[in-house]
């Protein structure tokens, strides 16, 4: 499932594909440089800003490529120290893209860590029973220019927060894809756009503070961990046997524990670094001791970092937050055993539970609301 646009997001060339463009129209090679340099480094925003290439260039771009394709519709700063970036795509699809901001130690008032949480979808196929982005399936995959948009969105959004110092998306700790989607059911446009996040010619954000998060896609881990650039790996996995996972989890049913376990571990030992087990902590669905047994057993197998996320209410779902008491008991069965565990406390932080609601919250707004009319934040 496709968009095809009338202009190509110019978010999505690489440095060789813009310069093979140009060589078409007789163009140096310099030039594509010279373009890529407007976008990413100097933030051009509109064709006229790029002072130094030739009006006519500057015409055949602007026939040619979409500069931004991706609007901002509003940017929701909560107290909670979480942006959530409302995005329009060219066809009206809407997308979210968070900002999340933490003590650097995980557990003091600095909120100086900062990450970003992107999407790679518009809806998604998965079905994760507690998720407001898989509610309405999937309408389509992203570009590699849409999802690389994301991220200049939110160096505007800094930008206009400290107008007088340019935020670079370098002062960011981590992106992590982990937003709306499934992002290695989009195999191809996700590596395309982090090639671009990383390249120097591009956004020049490290490959080792990116971390793709995948629902279980067993072939895609395998073929991500054969990947050069070596991005880290999370698992979202929710649940630590086999019923528990497949009963909030449909991937489970074609990759279970069996299958997924193993090409994790076949990660591990490719790039030698710490994958994270994500999990959602839902009262009364998988946050038993057992679970947490279980859950520690895999843990140590995998030498894998686990993050426990208390669940984020949905509207429209009938999941809950366990208590307190239960997620501390649930955590302490981890931590007795030596595996490294990060419990969330900040609501913020509950990325892939909350993800999709405000996007899910202004679509029904525009159905309801009569053709035509613009619908408020
Ligand atoms: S949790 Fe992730 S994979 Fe599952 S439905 Fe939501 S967006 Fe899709």
């Amino acid at each position: 499932m496709k968009f095809e646009p009338e202009r190509r997001p110019l978010t999505g060339e690489t440095l060789d594909s813009l310069a093979a463009s140009l060589a078409e129209r007789g163009e140096k090679p310099f030039r594509a440089r010279q373009v890529l340099d407007w976008v990413y480094k100097k933030r051009a925003r509109s064709w006229d800003d790029m002072t130094n290439l030739p009006k006519a260039l500057r015409t055949w771009l602007a026939e040619t490529y979409r500069l931004m394709p991706a609007s901002l519709v509003l940017n929701r700063h909560s107290a909670d120290v979480t942006d959530k970036l409302l995005l329009e795509l060219e066809d009206r699809s809407l997308i979210e893209t968070v900002i999340i901001r933490a003590p650097q130690d995980g557990v003091g008032l600095d909120h100086s860590r900062k990450t970003i949480c992107i999407s790679t979808q518009v809806g998604c196929a998965m079905g994760c029973v507690f998720c407001a982005s898989g509610l309405a399936g999937l309408k389509r995959d992203m570009s590699a220019g849409e999802i690389v948009a994301q991220l200049l969105q939110v160096c505007y959004a800094e930008d206009a927060r400290t107008p007088r110092a340019r935020s670079e998306l370098a002062s960011f700790d981590n992106i992590v894809v982990m937003g709306m989607g499934e992002p290695l059911a989009n195999y191809d446009a996700l590596i395309r756009a982090l090639t671009i996040v990383n390249a120097d010619w591009g956004l020049g954000f490290g490959a080792r503070r990116i971390t793709v998060s995948t629902s279980g896609l067993v072939p895609k881990i395998l073929r991500l961990a054969e990947e050069p650039l070596g991005f880290r790996l999370a698992i979202s996995l929710h649940g630590a046997t086999d019923p528990v996972r497949t009963q909030i989890m449909p991937v489970n049913k074609a990759f279970p524990l069996a299958k997924l376990l193993p090409a994790v571990k076949a990660f591990t030992e490719r790039h030698g670094r710490m994958v994270t087990l994500e999990f959602i902590l839902i009262e009364e669905v998988n946050d038993s001791l057992d679970q947490a047994r279980s859950l520690r057993d895999i843990a140590l197998d995998l030498h894998a970092h686990v993050n426990l996320i208390p669940y984020n209410t949905v509207a429209g779902l009938p999941w809950k937050r366990p208590s307190g008491t239960r997620q501390v008991a649930f955590a302490s069965i981890l931590e007795r055993a030596g595996v490294s565990v990060t419990l969330r406390r900040e609501k913020g932080h509950d990325i892939a539970a909350a993800c999709g609601q405000l996007r899910l919250k202004t679509e029904r707004e525009r159905e309801e609301a009569p053709s035509g009319a613009q619908v408020s934040s």
